[in-house]
């Protein structure tokens, strides 16, 4: 019998596939098979955390700048700023912009072009940055069904979820939720429309990874249009992960070396005292990357 990883109800006949990231916000490819996330949660996740978060303004100016489409192929195009089309600036790497325009432009109109865009993006990342209760929800939401997807979505990984209490709280406070927020990390670590391989025409829409720290901790850490969220699977406290930073100057876990890699997830098991959790990560870092 197939069982929701969230409620654990009966998902046998569940129509709704799984976004991990929100469609609307970038993801169109990875996809939970039907019946892991039951359809009740499925849609209680549509239409408590994920559309309040991508209905917020900051988000639909967002959507809106890098024209992101919805489920039905729609754009948004409200707002006078972020221009879309003629007069657009995107910005690529730190110092690097790109401007759409038709009608020629001399130098100084440029410079004022990518000026403008500049104090738009301050103001944006200030709003993006600060915390967010369903963005949290939702990163605890993502954490789970990534592993899942990770790990091959097999029904044995859907049971271990399910019967393991290391993950209870994360799964009662995505499906759930607590009067108090869980805290994560967040930061930007590289310009939101960074050119995909040095493809100016394409941009990173997001890439997530799991860390294993050498506290016996586990974040799930994905970055988003150029900003780095981290969320401990353990609890609603992250200065594990601050203190992984400091130890790491800052890198990002998303952009280390694999032999560090490897050199964390070693010391994450001598930490552990679950053999059956050993196991598991096991299997799932022998995996790697798809
Ligand atoms: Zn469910």
């Amino acid at each position: 019998m197939k069982r929701c990883i969230f409620c654990g109800s009966d998902s046998s006949c569940s129509k709704s596939v799984e976004h991990i990231v929100p469609e609307s916000f970038g993801n169109k490819s990875a996809i939970l098979k039907k019946g892991i996330v039951c359809d009740k949660c499925n849609n209680y996740f549509a239409r408590k955390v994920e559309q309040p978060f991508l209905e917020s303004e900051p988000i639909r100016k967002l959507r809106q700048e890098l024209q992101l489409e919805n489920k039905k192929g729609k754009t948004i195009s409200e707002y006078q700023y972020p221009k879309i089309g003629d007069n657009q600036v995107r910005q690529i790497s730190d110092n690097n912009f790109l401007i759409y325009f038709i009608e020629e432009k001399t130098e100084t109109e440029l410079e004022t072009l990518v000026q403008e865009y500049q104090r738009y993006l301050l103001q944006s990342d200030s709003l993006l940055l600060e915390e967010n209760i369903y963005l949290s929800r939702l990163l605890a939401k993502m954490a789970l069904e990534y592993f899942v997807y990770k790990c091959g979505q097999t029904q044995e990984v859907c049971d271990y979820i399910l019967e393991d209490d290391a993950f209870s709280s994360i799964r009662n406070y995505a499906r759930y939720g607590e009067r108090k927020i869980w805290l994560y990390s967040v930061r930007r670590i590289y310009a939101r429309d960074k050119a995909y391989k040095g493809d100016i025409f394409s941009s990173i829409s997001w890439e997530a990874d799991f860390l294993f720290t050498e506290l016996g901790e586990v974040y799930f850490v994905i970055a988003m249009h150029g900003i780095e969220y981290a969320i401990n699977l353990g609890g609603p406290i992250i200065e594990g992960y601050n203190f992984w930073l400091k130890k790491n100057e800052n890198k990002s876990p998303l952009y280390i070396s694999d032999e560090a890699r490897k050199e964390d997830y070693k010391k994450y098991l001598t930490k552990t005292a679950s053999s059956k959790e050993k196991k598991l990560f096991y299997e799932f870092d022998a995996k790697g990357d798809e």
